[in-house]
């Protein structure tokens, strides 16, 4: 079993559509990013990148690098499980936390951990998305953006039967 852990924060800027594990949620602002900005999805990534000892994003994906422009995250995500996969690891769980003012995020953590789970080749029980605010405190309180953690186990895949 290998453990990791994830962070990220983008800023909440007007005329960016708002992504969160890979769920477009309506708002008056969205995440501003070399990507699609999708926080929780590059929270989620580092962790799962960090559990098989195999760097970070910033690695893997460049946001100096032109084709990661605009970019999906989610399709980010399925390039990390091909990496988990080449190195002989699976999913065992991911477990993450949104941390927001706004908009109300409960109506889609259901989409977002189906989303997540199709990217990664797994079960959706094995991802648990949640969301907090910072009841005022800080920059997510105030709105000016949002964070994201993430922790993500991984077991090591049995071998093939030959
Ligand atoms: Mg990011």
């Amino acid at each position: 079993m290998r453990v990791g852990f994830g962070y990220d924060v983008h800023r909440l800027v007007e005329g960016r559509a708002l992504v969160l594990g890979g769920v477009n949620i309506p708002y008056q602002k969205g995440l501003l990013g070399h990507s699609d900005a999708d926080v929780l999805t590059h929270a989620i990534m580092d962790s799962l990148l960090g559990a098989a000892g195999a760097g970070d994003i910033g690695r893997h994906f460049p946001d100096s690098d032109p084709r990661y422009r605009g970019i999906s995250s989610l399709v980010l995500l399925s390039r990390v499980e091909e990496i988990l996969a080449q190195k002989g690891f699976v999913v065992g769980n991911i477990d993450a936390v949104v941390v927001a003012r706004a908009p109300r995020l409960a109506p889609f953590i259901e989409k977002m951990e189906t989303r997540l789970a199709a990217a990664l080749r797994a079960d959706p029980a094995r991802v648990n998305v949640k969301a907090t605010t910072t009841e005022g405190l800080g920059f997510t309180g105030a709105g000016e953006g949002i964070a994201a953690y993430a922790t993500s186990l991984l077991l090591t895949k049995a071998p093939e039967k030959q």
